[in-house]
């Protein structure tokens, strides 16, 4: 047995309940806690070295896939023109023979566009390649992988690389697809480590997409024992038969209503404000949506849905609100993202018992002045985007994501956006934004009896930091001293 010692415990019971030892038992779990370091002795005992100690934290929407194999490719997020572009290209290593590429942002390059497929090709005229926007949303290929892919339709003859919707899907998917085992599980193991050195000791991560097949997923259930943290599986179907059969508790993840803000490919209710031709775009039908949703609701599914506009969020709460009104169930069906709802909107959501599962650092992102949300969307919609506060304060149970590779997979970061959002109304207090990266997240998996808080018989997971929380003036920059992952010390 361990004793931990040391350390002002935060345990997440409730606010003000703090512990300062605890004792952990071989089988990884919490055996007692005290308010007082007990004297005891045939124990092992961690010192703490007066961290502040918090439950391990959860990152309820990850693409740790990609994030991990991104991780080992090229990043293009500091690059301010086309010619730093090429540059970080040039020098990038190819993993399983292909060329990665992400976070692309035409808006922040000088020339203020898309590579060209001619000026790929120079650089890498046999090894196919992909570069991908930022927000996954659209990406730009060389020849060599616009050959090697089976499209559906044939391009068009004056093709410049640029793709997006499904074309957009079936490149990335096939990029994705011709992977070798160990390339996966190099890209998995690249992911634990670095949610591992964030302070996360669960991951829930989305397996496959919308175009594809979920050919990771067994590959993964049966190598989760080899990650230093656990993952929270999503296969990201529309099948229930595959999902039941492979015997996931849960269906989708970024399964796609609608698209993207900066692709003007978010569904509104209302034109877009700086493209007022458009509203956007529904990719399904309502029909089609609500058959998928209440097959699962009826097989027991937990459904998550990628949806960002207030008209794919609408669309999809109403299946959700039928499913419920049917025959009602506590599965706590998910909104991922869910950036832009009226009150109306979030009242049906806490009726329907709807969860939310939604990435603070957008707002950090996209929600400034001049950001990408007022010039979409205008300043009064804006002030409806990521309400976490409105949606927190009607009990829909709400929990934190980074959706990472779009943002850093760092818990504190999202923390510390969560308390800051630009909307002052929609701010979290400090501690109600370390609930929704622990025990609101343990809670959305089903997972609460097992892990979220620190208290007995739950798993020894908790990450120890430098500096409290609660009263830090910088929660993003706060060290992480080290990370207990079943009662198992990684330190920093
Ligand atoms: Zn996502
Ligand atoms: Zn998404």
């Amino acid at each position: 047995m361990k004793l931990f010692y040391n350390a002002q415990f935060h345990t997440l019971r409730e606010e003000d309940d703090i512990i300062f030892a605890l004792l952990v038992d071989d089988k990884e779990y919490i055996k007692e806690t005290y308010t007082q370091i007990p004297k005891i002795d045939n124990v092992e005992k961690i010192d703490l070295n007066n961290s502040f100690v918090y439950p391990g934290f959860i990152d309820t929407h990850t693409h740790s896939f990609e994030g991990g194999l991104y991780s080992l490719s090229a990043n293009l997020e500091n690059a301010v023109n086309l010619d730093q572009v090429f540059e970080i290209l040039s020098q990038t290593k190819p993993v399983s023979g292909k060329i990665f590429a992400f976070h692309f942002d035409e808006n922040n390059v000088r020339e203020k566009r898309f590579p060209i497929i001619a000026e790929l090709d120079k650089i890498f005229p046999d090894t196919p390649l992909i570069l991908r926007r930022v927000d996954g949303h659209s990406c730009v290929i060389n020849s060599k992988a616009a050959k090697m892919i089976d499209w559906e339709n044939s391009l068009p003859s004056d093709f410049n690389g640029y793709l997006f919707k499904r074309a957009n899907g079936k490149a990335s998917n096939w990029f994705h697809k011709n992977l070798t085992d160990d390339a996966i599980l190099q890209a998995y193991h690249q992911a634990a480590n670095i949610a591992l050195q964030n302070g996360h000791t669960v991951v829930h991560t989305m397996i496959g997409d919308t175009y594809s097949d979920i050919k990771h997923y067994n590959l993964i259930k049966e190598s989760l024992h080899l990650f230093p943290i656990e993952f929270i599986l999503y296969p990201q179907i529309t099948d229930v038969d595959i999902a039941l059969e492979i015997g996931s508790p849960r269906i989708g993840g970024c399964v796609l209503a609608d698209g993207s803000f900066g692709s003007h490919t978010a569904a509104l209710l209302k034109p877009y404000s700086d493209k007022p031709e458009t509203s956007g775009i529904l990719y399904r039908s309502n029909n089609l949506w609500q058959n998928f949703i209440r097959e699962a609701h009826k097989n027991n599914l937990q459904v998550a849905i990628h949806c960002i506009g207030d008209a794919a969020i609408s669309q999809i709460l109403n299946c959700y609100e039928t499913v419920q009104q049917e025959d009602p169930k506590d599965l706590k069906h998910m909104l991922i993202h869910n950036e832009l709802t009226s009150d109306e909107m979030l009242d049906r959501m806490a009726k329907a018992n709807v969860s939310a599962v939604m990435q603070p650092m957008f707002d950090r992102l996209w929600a400034g002045k001049n950001g990408l949300y007022e010039t979409r969307l205008g300043m009064k919609r804006t002030s409806h985007t990521n309400r976490l506060a409105s949606i927190y304060k009607r009990g829909i149970l709400l929990t934190g994501g980074s959706d990472w590779y779009i943002t850093d997979l760092n818990a504190l970061k999202g923390i510390d956006a969560a308390t800051r959002i630009h909307n002052e109304k929609e701010q979290l207090t400090p501690y109600q934004a370390i609930e929704i990266y622990t025990k609101n997240a343990a809670i959305l998996s089903g997972d609460g009896n097992r892990f979220g808080t620190i208290e007995k018989g739950k798993l020894a997971n908790f990450v120890c930091l430098d500096e409290e929380i609660l009263k830090s003036r910088s929660i993003k920059d706060i060290k992480i001293n080290s990370v207990i992952v079943n009662g198992k010390q990684n330190l920093f």
